[in-house]
């Protein structure tokens, strides 16, 4: 008797919690930007980190807003990531929490390399994937065959992905009309792949929170984009309205200045220190991003036809 009770109690709560990830919001990532600072200067940082100050995420604050978001939603990945996530301080306690969140299957921590070395076991024993951009010119002083094996010993995945250009992120003057603005959102990955947690705010893509940031740093008035996120810690938000934000196919207003994977690629370099500013102000490449969108257009136009 006693057993049939249990195990109806099992099939009951098992069904709720299937029921309940059904209803969650299921996607392949999540970003959360836990420090906005850097140890390099890459002059197209679309996070602005050469320029933006030291911060470091509050732990009990990124524990509450993955749990929040958890209520609602669930990623294969969590991305962890920066500015360079390896400057945060307690970042073992970051690894902790995000694995008890539940938001994700799987860690991933987002790095340039330099700090790796540094890192002990305590660290490789939390992180299920390591994917490191790989700039040129920049020596992280262990042996990739070091850093296979290490990651090997400790079953870590690592992703090792050369980075030789950038995409040039943002324009300092609306793109005018809305036809190019939708053609660039329809085109950038970022929309569909990136969303991001910053500053406690589910933002659709990686770009949208720097938008204003970057507005600021040129003295140029800032936009409102209070519709393209969600407040982590407001009360009303639910699975519907996490779903309506992030399948929405609808530019956001960080759109109009920013130029998605539309602009052409331009080679990595490293800023000077002091220097980012000025490099801030150099013209936009918004001449590009037309020839692109047209181009794009035109190769439309021919698929269409043939
Ligand atoms: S390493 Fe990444 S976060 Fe740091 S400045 Fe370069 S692009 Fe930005
Ligand atoms: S602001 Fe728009 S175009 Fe830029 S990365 Fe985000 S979705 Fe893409």
């Amino acid at each position: 008797m006693l057993r049939k009770v249990y195990t109806e109690v099992l099939t009951a709560c098992r069904s709720r919690i299937e029921w309940t990830m059904r209803k969650r919001v299921q996607r392949e990532n999540f970003d959360y930007q836990i420090v906005d600072h850097c140890n390099l200067r890459c002059a197209h940082c679309d996070h602005l980190s050469p320029a933006l100050a030291k911060r470091c995420v509050d732990v009990d604050d990124f524990y509450s807003d993955l749990c929040e978001l958890a209520k609602h939603a669930h990623a294969r990945h969590l991305q962890i990531l920066g500015g360079e996530p390896l400057l945060h301080p307690d970042i073992l306690s970051i690894l902790d929490v995000a694995r008890r969140s539940r938001i994700a299957d799987r860690l991933v921590l987002a790095t340039n390399g330099l700090l790796l070395r540094k890192q002990g076991p305590e660290f490789w024993e939390r992180v299920d994937v390591v994917r490191l951009s790989r700039y040129p010119g920049v020596d992280i002083r262990m042996r990739d065959r070091d850093l296979r094996d290490l990651c090997e010993r400790n079953e870590v995945e690592l992703w090792s992905i050369p980075q030789p250009d950038f995409y040039p992120a943002f324009a300092s003057n609306p793109i005018g009309d809305a036809a190019t603005v939708q053609s660039v959102f329809d085109e950038c990955t970022m929309a569909h792949s990136c969303h991001t947690i910053h500053n406690r705010q589910l933002h659709r893509c990686s770009r949208a929170p720097f938008v204003n940031e970057r507005l600021k740093l040129l003295g140029l008035p800032e936009i409102d984009v209070s519709k393209d996120a969600l407040d982590l810690r407001a009360p009303d938000i639910d699975a519907r309205t996490v779903r309506d934000l992030l399948k929405c196919s609808d530019p956001l207003e960080a759109c109009k200045y920013c130029l998605g994977c539309s602009a052409a690629k331009t080679g990595h370099r490293m800023i000077p220190n002091g220097a980012y500013l000025e490099h801030l102000k150099e013209p936009d490449p918004t001449s590009d991003l037309r020839t692109s969108v047209a181009r794009r257009g035109f190769r439309k136009a021919l698929r269409a036809l043939s």
